[in-house]
């Protein structure tokens, strides 16, 4: 099974996603988790990327491309792999399509999890409550100014792609204003029912 997951900062991606990776055995793919180990670990990768990401800009296409073609080439990832995070514009979008069809592979599907942009922030409040329960550090860009950028960015960079793949027969689209049990019911269903066509 190989997926994409998109939808806004906050949207419930990584929830979805770790779900997704449970049922189908297969690996996440989130490029900002990737980029935050890079950071993390100090790498050349990391040094490059730390300001971008804390200003909750775009990391350049050539270093997220390189670090997913990496991924997906991984043994690990054979069985398959859920995207989160990437593509994040659609120049990603074909630079995917370039690298799937050079391996002879192809998405079984796009999820799109669909959210009120207003409740984003809610919820990314949640998230540093959360995170700091637990006694760790929140994201750099976990910042109610930074976010704004960064749903800027999904709006106008990101949000495109649902159409990209719309056209393509690919989208699968997801009320995620509900609760994180029903979002996953309906995401199952739905791949569900593209496999028994054959899509
Ligand atoms: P969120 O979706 O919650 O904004 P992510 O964890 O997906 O957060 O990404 C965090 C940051 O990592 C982004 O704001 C960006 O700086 C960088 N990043 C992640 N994925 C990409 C990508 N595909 N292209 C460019 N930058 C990316």
């Amino acid at each position: 099974m190989r997926l994409v997951l998109l939808g806004p900062p906050g949207a419930g991606k990584g929830t979805q996603a770790e779900r997704l990776v449970a049922h189908y055995n297969i690996v996440p793919l989130s490029t900002g988790d990737l980029l935050r180990v890079a950071v993390t670990a100090g790498s050349p990768l990391g040094l490059k990327v730390k300001d971008i990401m804390a200003r909750g800009e775009l990391v350049p296409d050539d270093l997220v491309v390189a670090l997913i073609a990496e991924r997906i080439d991984a043994p690990e990832a054979k069985n398959g792999f859920i995207l989160d995070g990437f593509p994040r514009t659609v120049k990603q979008a074909q630079a995917l399509d370039r690298l799937l069809s050079e391996r002879g592979l192809k998405l079984d599907g796009v999820i799109e999890l669909r959210v009120d942009e207003d409740i984003l922030v809610d919820r990314i409040e949640k998230r540093i409550r959360e995170t700091k329960a637990k006694g760790q550090t929140a994201r750099a860009d976990d910042d109610p100014v930074v976010l704004k950028q960064r749903v800027a960015h999904y709006r106008k960079q990101t949000a495109p792609l649902s159409d990209y793949y719309h056209q393509k027969g690919s989208l699968l689209a997801m009320d995620g204003m509900q609760g994180v049990d029903k979002v996953e019911a309906d995401i199952e269903r739905a791949l569900q029912e593209r496999v028994s066509v054959g899509g």
